[in-house]
């Protein structure tokens, strides 16, 4: 078969349409899925490239500004160690030792404090301003500890200003080694503020700085009371603590609220800094377009879905009704046997196959004798009664799904017998004549055995082709013989034969 007439014909199959009503809408979400997926790849790439960028800004920002601050504290370190210095009155003293002090506006008190814990050098004033400080946590691991070296404190309230800063100290050390003090500057809280006001992260989105003890010094946007809270030991600290730098999404132990956070030490200092995007506002937009394109690919889905139903039942219904005409027209409308059509189709497939297979194959041609006075006497309506009788009565006498009862004219018939002998042929006849007895229509007098049929029989195998005029010639030796009779002729390639008449009983 040539291409075109096979597609022409799975086009209009209603299952190719059903396929492909499903098939397609199946591959458009299939296509959409993936391309929203990566759609939403796109915002978390853009949204994790974000985040590490205002990470390194912040970071350097920070990094600078305390390694200003450590600079200045070493440098007061070494001053202390100049020659005279106890000499000099306190304006001269402040000179050397702070001469390399930053005056940022960020930058809070610098002090030196004794062993003790009490102001020598202040910064911003002279005489320095009193006070001892040997409570806080900076002097005490000073004390402790001889190598510390900067040392980062907890976020405090200044005493003396009543600002939030955060304190970075260095150690003095007296010539034999004994501590002797420190020099301490502090930042404060406000530089942060500054720094992140800047940033917009959205509504939920979040900058931290912690110590790396897990305290945190502060965070944007900033709330007084999430300054100094200690968060060691929540999930995402501890992945802090322990990556170092990265990028992660978890719920935030402060609010619930889930974020994507990125990290990272600050310089080589003990600070943990990051930034945290809500989750929900990543995907905001994501979600935005997604419910857009999900809906058209879903209405789009649903009219390929609806319409290709539609058409295949239409389909379907027309291969319905294309077969109930082609059924309706082989059939007979009075008897509903075959018609003359359909007999002649499959008596010449049937003549066909016998000379292929060298099977025998019968005929029997039927007719109903003096047929014409039923209509006289009882008018068309009973004869039609009658021939409806008939047609009854003779598809009974067939049994094999190759036979074929019709109706070729007004009251004659023809049974087809593909493989069928002579002799099976006669008992078919026989059988005929016997249910013909039967035939009665009680309601106007036509009692049983008052209908008679005389019938043609012709049998053969080489010549088949010829079978019809055969039994219509025996048909017609049985009207000549007195009807109600088979005639028979058998052919035998080179000719009939023309065989005993198969009386009937009554006949
Ligand atoms: P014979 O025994 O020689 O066959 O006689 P006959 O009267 O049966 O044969 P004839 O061919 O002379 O007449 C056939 C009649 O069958 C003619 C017609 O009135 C009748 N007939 C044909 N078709 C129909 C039909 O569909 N309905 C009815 N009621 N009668 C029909
Ligand atoms: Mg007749
Ligand atoms: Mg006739």
């Amino acid at each position: 078969m040539s291409l075109t007439p096979r597609l022409v014909r799975r086009l209009s199959s209603a299952g190719t349409w059903i396929a492909l009503g499903i098939l397609a809408p199946v591959g458009m979400l299939v296509v959409s899925g993936v391309m929203l997926l990566d759609l939403r790849q796109d915002a978390w790439d853009k949204a994790e490239q974000t985040s590490r960028n205002l990470l390194q800004v912040i970071e350097r920002d920070i990094a600078r500004n305390v390694e200003l601050i450590d600079l200045t504290l070493q440098a007061v370190q070494d001053n202390l160690r100049a020659p005279g210095l106890e000499k000099l009155d306190a304006a001269m003293r402040k000179l050397v030792l702070f001469d390399r002090a930053a005056t940022a506006r960020d930058l809070g008190v610098m002090f030196v404090l004794d062993e003790n814990g009490d102001v020598i050098e202040d910064l911003s004033a002279s005489p320095p301003r009193k006070g001892n400080y040997a409570d806080r946590d900076y002097f005490q691991a000073h004390k402790a500890n001889r190598h510390l070296g900067l040392y980062v404190g907890r976020p405090i309230v200044s005493r003396l200003t009543g600002e939030r800063m955060v304190n970075f100290s260095r150690r003095i050390d007296k010539p034999d080694g004994s501590f002797g003090g420190l020099v301490l500057g502090s930042l404060k809280l406000s530089y942060f503020g500054r720094l992140f006001d800047q940033i917009g992260l959205g509504r939920d989105g979040a900058i931290n700085l912690y110590l790396k003890d897990g305290t945190r010094i502060t965070r944007h946007p900033y709330l007084e009371a999430d300054v100094g809270v200690n968060i060691a030991g929540s999930r995402t600290f501890e992945r802090f603590a322990r990556e170092g730098t990265g990028t992660f999404v978890e719920t935030s132990v402060r609010d619930s609220v889930k974020r994507l956070y990125t990290f990272t030490r600050v310089g080589e200092l003990p600070l943990i800094l990051n930034v945290a995007l809500s989750v929900d506002e990543v995907q905001a937009g994501w979600r935005a377009k997604a419910a857009v394109i999900g809906s058209v690919v879903l209405v789009l889905c649903g009219l390929t879905v609806g319409l290709s139903l539609l058409f295949g039942r239409e389909l379907r219904r027309r291969s319905a009704m294309q077969a109930e005409l082609a059924r309706l027209s082989e059939t007979d409308a009075l008897t509903g046997l075959a018609n003359r059509r359909r007999f002649e189709d499959a008596y010449g497939r049937a003549c066909a196959d016998a000379g292929r297979t060298g099977r025998p194959l019968s005929l029997l041609v039927v007719d109903a004798d003096h047929f014409k006075r039923y209509n006289d006497r009882y008018g068309h309506a009973v004869g039609d009664e009658v021939l409806k009788a008939l047609a009854r009565g003779l598809a009974t006498c067939v049994h094999r799904p190759s036979d074929l009862v019709c109706r070729v004219g007004g009251e004659e018939f023809v049974l087809l017998l593909p493989d069928t002998d002579e002799a099976g042929a006669r008992r078919v006849a026989g059988e005929v004549h016997a249910r013909v007895r039967t035939v009665a229509v009680a309601s106007v007098g036509i009692g049983a055995g008052a209908v008679t049929v005389s019938i043609g029989l012709a049998s053969g195998v080489a010549d088949a082709p010829n079978l019809y005029a055969q039994a219509d010639a025996a048909l017609y030796e049985a009207k000549a013989g007195g009807r109600n009779q088979t005639r028979c002729r058998v052919s035998t390639g080179a000719g009939s034969v023309e065989r005993q008449p198969l009386r009937l009983v009554g006949g």
